[in-house]
């Protein structure tokens, strides 16, 4: 399965916020060994965010999407969604009363609305209700295609990618990633030396074009980073791929620096 991000929201084009919901969302699905190849940022603009979706599903059959699901008229992903599946809104019960309920509790007395129509979720598709914020996210598949629709503040789509999503991810996987780090610390103590990504590649030399595991250098500010990363049918196979590999990285690398060894969770 080929999945796409793409992040929905002017505030991300204008540089007011950093994108880390695309950040989060690539980590988990590389730990789940689900493909995404391309991620996209897109404005609250439903012109380009239909357009965002016609590319991204000529691509691939999965697209998850952030952002967009509040209750003012700037927030059209899901609407762009509907017209672009084909799909009728319904009002959730369960969803509108876990709102009422939080919105009681901050102090509102009347509901709107705008508020309400956040409780309206597509027919025919899983709820992934919301415990940390108002808008309720969603999965839909209709004609082979997927689609995973989460609010965009990251403390409400985070529980709820793992509460639903992650489950639901992994019948379309049939292997998990996992890495093991070797960060590269100076033998001098003080001033600490720090240990560039130029000479760790070439003493890692042919490693780094290993297929499975892969060997990576990362140029880090305080010093190379090299990831080992192994594909298996599940950690415990990966593991099994990655201590050789480690192993032969360390040697490579030599006595001369101080490796702080550690999987990349
Ligand atoms: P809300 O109901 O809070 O309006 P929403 O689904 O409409 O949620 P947005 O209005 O697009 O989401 O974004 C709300 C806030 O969520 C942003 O101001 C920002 O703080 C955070 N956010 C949105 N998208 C991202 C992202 N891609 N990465 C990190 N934070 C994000």
């Amino acid at each position: 399965m080929v999945v796409e991000l793409i992040s929905v929201g002017t505030e991300l084009l204008l540089g007011n916020i950093v994108n880390t919901n695309a950040q989060y969302l690539s980590r988990q699905l590389s730990k789940l060994g689900l493909d995404c190849y391309y991620q996209t940022v897109v404005g609250d603009n439903p012109d380009r965010i239909k357009a965002a979706l016609d590319v991204a599903y000529s691509r691939g059959n999965m697209v998850i999407l952030t952002g967009g699901l509040g209750p003012t008229k700037d927030d059209l992903t899901k609407e762009m969604l509907m017209e672009y599946f084909n799909k009728e809104v319904v009002l959730d019960e369960e969803a509108w009363g876990m709102m009422k309920e939080r919105m009681t509790r901050l102090g509102f007395t009347e509901f709107t609305d705008s508020q309400k129509k956040q409780a309206y979720v597509p027919k025919e598709a899983i709820i992934m209700y919301n415990h940390h914020g108002t808008a309720p996210g969603c999965i839909m598949e209709h004609n082979g295609k997927y689609c995973l629709l989460f609010p965009g503040p990251p403390k409400e789509m985070q529980p709820m990618f793992e509460e639903y999503a992650l489950p639901y991810l992994k019948q379309f996987s049939d292997k998990v990633f996992v890495s093991i780090n070797i960060k590269m610390i100076s033998k001098d103590v003080a001033p600490i030396t720090i240990v560039g990504e130029g000479p760790c590649a070439e003493r890692l030399g042919d490693l780094c074009d290993n297929e499975n595991p892969t060997v990576a250098t990362y140029a880090k500010e305080d010093g190379c980073l090299i990831r080992v990363t192994a594909a298996a049918k599940d950690r415990d196979s990966a593991l099994e791929l990655l201590q050789p590999m480690v192993e032969k990285c360390k040697k490579a690398l030599g006595e001369d620096y101080i490796k702080n060894i550690f999987e990349d969770i």
